[in-house]
């Protein structure tokens, strides 16, 4: 099963993608957690990505498909892979299907996580994550067991620097400026499927059991 799931930054996309992984054992490939961990590195693509990623600016296109093409070859991905947070716009998902076929692969779905801006907000500026293996919490919604600590692997939890209330509406207004054309490109192909995502995430969890099997 190759999926995508589109949406806002904040629409819980990659909570989603965490429990289908763990659900059917394939991998959850996050483009802003692959840079995230190349930042912390100091890794050259971390160098390039940096002034990006905290602005909420998209990284080029260039840097991340090439990113995206040699993790979709590595053989975790031979059973099928969840993208989360790629393909952001139309020449990336062009470039997405031309690798794909190159691999004898193509994509099942594309999910459209569609949620308000109100609480797209909420969610994110109470979001917190582990800053060793970048499980999602949220300070109301989904709390960690002991205040700060990561429940999996006791790291210790951070807000991200693109989660403050200013970046958080430029990253919605790069996804508005970039997300029709894109939702489009999977229309036509018949593969987009929109989600309801501002209900609970247990709900929704629900909801992609009964109606989309995953
Ligand atoms: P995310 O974790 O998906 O919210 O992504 C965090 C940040 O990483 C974004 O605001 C962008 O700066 C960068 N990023 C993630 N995915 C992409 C992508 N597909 N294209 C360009 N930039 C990306």
């Amino acid at each position: 099963m190759n999926l995508l799931l589109l949406g806002p930054p904040g629409a819980g996309k990659g909570t989603q993608a965490a429990l289908i992984s763990k659900k059917y054992s394939i991998p959850h490939i996050s483009t802003g957690e692959i840079l995230r961990n190349c930042i912390k590195n100091g890794s050259e693509l971390g160098k390039k990505a940096k002034a990006y990623v905290e602005s909420g600016h998209l990284v080029p296109d260039e840097i991340v498909v090439q990113m995206v093409k040699e993790r979709i070859s590595k053989s975790d991905c031979e059973g099928g892979f969840i993208l989360d947070g790629f393909p952001r716009n139309y020449k990336q998902a062009e470039e997405l299907t031309v690798c794909l076929k190159e691999l004898g692969k193509e994509i099942d779905s594309a999910l459209n996580f569609d949620a308000s801006e109100g609480v797209i907000i909420e969610r994110l500026t109470g979001r917190r994550i582990c800053s060793k293996c970048e499980t999602i919490f949220h300070i109301k919604n989904m709390p960690p067991k002991v205040d700060g600590i990561c429940d999996k692997c006791g790291g210790k939890l951070i807000q991200r620097k693109d989660d403050e209330e200013e970046t958080i509406r430029n990253r919605l207004k790069v996804y508005r400026e970039s997300a029709q054309p894109l939702l489009d490109y999977y229309q036509k192909k018949g593969l987009l499927f929109t989600i309801p995502a501002d209900k609970d995430y247990r709900e929704v969890e629900k909801l992609l059991k009964d109606y989309f099997k995953v």
